[in-house]
């Protein structure tokens, strides 16, 4: 019976247990970790797109075809994956505002509604 290669593992999966994440996702995070630490940086942003396409992006899942030159850009610019993710999180802020504030709206009719009955 042969033994299976060593396969190389990231940094805090020890062996035994199980990992949720595959190759790809392995690889997507240990990307995005290079991308926001700057690995690859820009300094003269050469064709970086304009922050408006990049809030677009943003605010947008499918702005842009998968595989758009602009995508393509994105995960080899660290300031523009830098400020990518700080719209990202700003709309996801904002949308948990309003999913939050849709709850409170939604119980606030039910109270008074529940209250004119009694
Ligand atoms: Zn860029």
């Amino acid at each position: 019976m042969t033994r299976a290669p060593d396969i190389p593992r990231p940094a805090g999966y020890p062996y035994g247990l199980m990992n949720d994440q595959g190759p790809a996702e392995q690889f997507g995070e240990a990307l995005r970790a290079a991308l926001l630490a700057g690995k690859f940086p820009n300094p003269n942003r050469e064709g970086c797109p304009d922050e408006g396409l990049l809030k677009k992006i943003a605010a947008k899942r499918g702005a842009l075809p998968v595989g758009h030159p602009t995508h393509v850009h994105i995960m080899q610019c660290s300031p523009c994956y830098a400020l990518l993710e700080s719209y990202r999180a700003h709309y996801l802020r904002r949308r948990r505002f309003a999913a939050a504030a849709a709850v409170l709206l939604v119980l606030a009719v039910v109270y008074i509604v529940y209250r004119e009955r009694l």
